[in-house]
């Protein structure tokens, strides 16, 4: 007899605790909700789950193990922005989030029990896009919900097609939808939300008023959510969510229109207990704290119960151990805390190829309500409740993992009803049928109801590690039933059962022995250099060995070897692991290249003419070749040439292998005696020397001295010569014995290897003219007072200078002073000169015995007179006598007053050459006599050529640089 069994819905309502009201949502649809048996069912399924887990070894074996909840929040607003009404903030939603996980990780002090669950909001979309797990979603289009808010009880959007704007696989997702209001309660008091029990079922989560989700106690933020922002709705409704029902389950169990309190018997869960032994039976008293309990005799409540989160009690601050092992034992192996939806999305992902469908059904009899493999598991129900077939092959958040490289065990659950028969397939080549190696995995009947099948996993030859492949299983009532036999994996003739497709990543390979591949930093190479190869083994060996082919091997992962001749070299690579070891042989991978044999060069001498060496090397064997000598400028010869006696570096590089080697090669000095000299270079010969101007031969290697002669062109007799250590030049200063102003032939010979070279060539230089003396040209252009000095050029061997005042016009000499072994003057010195006026002044030398001429004029101007009349009238008033020097010590001048014609002169202590120079008041030379003064007294009678005018003069006395100055008065 077929039994149709339905699979159906639980819905819990939550009313708030402290917004008063007579019944609660939870007991309404509930009632409702259990005359339909199929909800009666998956319940019971549930709670056989439950108390199967509940024996202390399951628990204590979850220990330590954190299930985590990935979230998605669809805020289904109004159009607000973002923060405002029901457009709530994420800071509101991570808020909420947040206080539910201190809560259920134990860290609110009145709440101190770890739950082992964590909430987090989704990091990848059902698509494997990256997402905040926050969906904002305009609900205004659906009906009713603008004015009304979603539909519980009395009026409002229909609360299913406000889920259909934004739902992610409840199998994967736990949705929390945010409305604006629950039966036109405007946010306010009455239901603040609900939540389901977990199945995986469509439409499963939770619905919650934006003035309800969030935590702020105090409105510290100015969310102004209800209950004051203490968050117990939303920690109340995940209690729902992880399969706990209300501490006063049952109190209502005579049901009917109205609600009557009454003690739970506490005998049935979910009929009259919530299943935890740690908190009492009672009535719900909502929104009051109350101290005794008058189902347990009227003795004081215990706080497990009277704070118990789940009642509605107003005083509510924790959950209980029981309460916490139905959350493990409920949530414990769903697909739920198997999924990837709270980690960041992987983007090598790929979804199974599709493959043929079966034909789909919906019937109550038949169906796969389980699969696991490793710890995950997919539950579902019968093809009705399933809506027919599940695809959830493309779930990047839900899917299998296995290592391939080790036994793996499917675990199929069967419906827990009738005789049933299951097909399992994987598409392990991925190529859209299940046809291929292996990929066939069970196929049986007879199958009692409720089993659990193992199927062992059974591998294709090629395993397609690092994949996703596609796992289809095939159920059916057994054919005792009616039904036909399963015998495909396109099955199309299901009667009452479904197929399930699920996506297996079948993780990289691990135990496998190596696949050994290598590279080589270079497979052509020159003798001598270093290879360095790399091992790119797969499959992590744990140990290598090297044959480089040159009977040489190494153990290192990645080796460096330097083959020690030229050849071509096979190299074979062994990897090894645990699992085993491969070799990789490359047949003739390396060549190496010889260098060029540089052993043949040769080269020449470098003569006495100098810089004419050469230097060759001639490489083998014969190809094509670069070379590169180390000369100044570099040559790139194979024969170097113009070279000085030296050692010389030369290195070869084949243009084709790039490979060099370098040599020396000598070039030896080859200058003998007698072998032609040195000689001139062409720009020194020909030409007018000065006296310090350098003239330059060339350098003959290994000269240790150069001797240069001046030859008398008419005589080829040497006038002169130098002998230079070493050097290859000379001037014309460095000699002596020749004359100024003549044409001689110059020749130079080199002193090497203990031999004198013949001269070289001759050349022809002519020497200076005779230096002329000249006023140097600073004193030249000037004004010049009459006691300023000024000086001309020295001339070699000059005994005497001739200074010439000359008229600049006409070039008539005004002026003459002859001055021995002096080359200097003042204008003191002259008289026949006039103030203020322009001369050009000039100077010839006395050298040897004759006059040499004149050098050139230089022009200065005399000082006014006036300039210094002034001062002079006035010093020569006031005072007798100006001394202005020591030297001479004395002079006595008489008559003074004197009458014009002559006077008398006493000197004492005078060095020799004392001059004596008269000036008038316009400091005018009126006077001027040279005096011998060889004693150290003198006496001497001055004869003025023309009598003094009467008047004050000055009577000066020169010697050695210094001066005395005696006032004389004419009548
Ligand atoms: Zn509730």
């Amino acid at each position: 007899m077929k039994k149709i069994i339905l699979s159906f819905l639980v819905l819990f309502i939550f009313l708030i605790p402290s917004l008063s009201k007579a019944q609660c949502g939870f007991d309404v649809v509930r009632e409702k909700q259990l005359l339909d048996p199929t909800f009666v069912l998956q319940e019971q399924a549930n709670e056989l789950k439950i108390k199967n887990f509940i024996p202390p070894s399951n628990v204590t074996g979850k220990a330590g193990s954190v299930l985590t909840i990935p979230v998605v929040v669809h805020v289904l607003h109004k159009g607000e922005a973002v923060g405002s009404g029901t457009n709530i903030s994420d800071a509101q939603i991570q808020s909420a989030i947040d206080r539910l996980n201190e809560v259920y990780r134990g860290l609110d002090p009145n709440s101190p029990l770890d739950f082992e669950i964590e909430f987090a909001l989704a990091q990848r979309d059902p698509d494997c896009n990256a997402t905040n797990g926050i969906n904002r979603v305009l609900a205004t289009g659906v009906a009713g919900y603008s004015a009304n808010g979603v539909f519980m009880q009395s009026v409002g959007a229909d609360e299913n097609e406000l889920k259909d704007l934004s739902k992610w696989p409840e199998t994967d997702y736990c949705n929390i939808w945010i409305v604006s209001e629950i039966d036109n309660n405007g946010g306010g008091a009455g239901i603040q939300g609900y939540a389901n029990f977990f199945n995986g079922n469509a439409y499963e989560g939770s619905v919650m008023m934006a003035s309800v989700f969030g935590y702020d106690p105090g409105n510290t933020n100015g969310w102004g959510l209800n209950s004051n922002g203490d968050g117990g709705t939303v920690v109340h409704e995940f209690g729902h969510y992880f399969h706990l029902y209300h501490t006063f389950q049952g109190d209502d169990a005579d049901s009917g229109p109205g609600y009557t309190a009454q003690c739970p018997g506490d005998a049935v869960v979910g009929t009259d207990s919530d299943g935890c032994s740690d908190t009492e039976i009672h009535k719900r008293l909502t929104s009051t704290c109350p101290t005794d309990n008058d189902c347990n005799g009227g003795s004081a409540y215990g706080i497990n119960t009277r704070n118990n989160y789940m009642s509605y009690f107003s005083c509510t601050d924790r959950l209980t151990a029981d309460q916490k092992t139905r959350v493990t034992a409920a949530m414990t192996g769903t697909s739920i805390v198997a999924s990837k939806g709270a980690l960041a999305p992987d983007p090598a992902y790929s979804a199974p190829v599709a493959v043929c469908a079966t034909n789909s059904v919906s019937t109550g009899f038949s169906g796969i309500t389980n699969v696991e493999l490793n710890g995950t598991n997919f539950s579902s129900f019968s093809s009705s409740s399933d809506g027919g077939n599940i695809d959830n092959s493309a779930s990047c958040s839900g899917y299998f993992e296995i290592n391939a490289d080790i036994a793996n065990t499917i675990n199929a659950t069967v419906f827990p009803s009738n005789f049933q028969q299951l097909g399992v397939w994987i598409d392990w080549n991925d190529d859209g049928d299940f046809n291929d190696d292996a990929e066939q995995q069970h196929l049986s009947e007879d199958i009692a109801a409720g089993s659990i099948v193992p199927i062992n996993i059974t591998y294709p030859s090629t395993i397609p590690y690092d994949d996703y492949v596609r796992i289809r299983f095939i159920t059916d009532t057994d054919n005792r039933h009616g039904s036909g036999t399963i015998n495909s994996s396109c099955y199309a003739s299901i009667n009452h059962g479904q197929s399930e497709d699920y996506a297996i990543y079948v993780q990289p390979a691990s135990g496998s022995a190596p696949v050994a591949d290598f590279s080589a930093s270079s497979t052509s190479v020159c003798l001598s250099n270093s290879i360095t190869f790399t091992d790119s083994s797969t499959e992590s060996p744990t140990s290598w060995l090297w044959n480089f082919g040159d009977g040489n091997s190494s153990t290192l992962q990645n080796p460096s070897h330097v083959y020690a001749s030229a050849g071509t070299y096979t190299v074979t690579l062994t990897a090894t692991n645990a699992s085993g070891s491969d070799d990789e042989v490359k047949t003739n991978h390396i060549t190496v290249n010889a260098n060029p044999d540089l052993s043949s060069t040769s080269s020449s001498d470098e003569t006495c003419t100098g810089n004419d060496g050469t230097a060759t090397v001639t490489p083998s064997p014969v190809g094509s070749y670069t070379y590169s000598w180390n000369t100044a400028p570099a040559q790139t010869n194979a024969t170097a040439t113009g070279l000085s006696a030296a050692t010389y570096n030369v290195t070869v590089t084949n243009t084709v292998t790039t490979c060099f080697a370098s040599t020396d090669v000598v070039v030896n000095n080859g200058c003998l005696a007698g072998e032609p000299g040195p000689y001139f270079y062409n720009k020194y010969c020909n030409k007018t020397f000065q006296s310090n101007e350098y003239s330059v031969c060339t350098a003959i290697s290994g000269a240790t001295n150069y001797e240069f002669q001046l030859v008398d062109q008419n005589t080829g007799t040497p006038v002169a010569s130098i002998n230079r250590l070493g050097k290859n030049y000379f001037t014309l200063a460095m000699m002596s014995d020749w004359d100024y102003n003549t044409t001689y032939n110059v020749r130079v010979r080199a002193f090497v290897n203990s031999n004198w070279t013949d001269f070289g060539s001759t050349c022809s230089i002519t020497t200076p003219s005779f230096p002329l003396p000249q006023i140097f040209g600073k004193y030249c252009s000037k004004i010049v007072t009459s006691s300023d000095y000024m000086v001309c050029t020295t001339v070699p061997n000059g005994t005497k200078y001739e200074f010439q005042l000359v008229d600049p016009v006409t070039s008539i000499p005004i002026s003459s002073l002859e001055r021995i072994g002096k080359n200097f003057f003042k204008l003191d010195q002259m008289s026949g000169w006039d103030y203020n006026t322009t001369y050009n002044i000039r100077v010839r030398a006395f050298v040897g015995s004759s006059w040499m001429q004149y050098g050139l004029d230089c022009s200065i101007t005399t000082s006014p007179a006036t300039i210094v009349s002034g001062d002079v009238v006035a010093r020569l008033a006031n005072i007798n006598e100006v001394e202005e020097e020591i030297v001479p010590t004395s002079i006595t001048i008489y008559p003074n007053p004197n009458q014009g014609e002559y006077l008398y002169v006493e000197l004492s202590d005078l060095g020799k050459d004392a001059e004596l120079i008269v000036v008038d008041v316009y400091g005018k030379q009126i006077h001027k006599e040279f005096l011998n003064t060889e004693e150290s007294n003198y006496n001497t009678t001055v004869r003025f050529d023309q009598k003094l005018t009467s008047g004050f003069y000055l009577v000066t006395i020169i010697s050695n640089g210094k001066s005395i100055t005696k006032k004389l008065i004419v009548r």
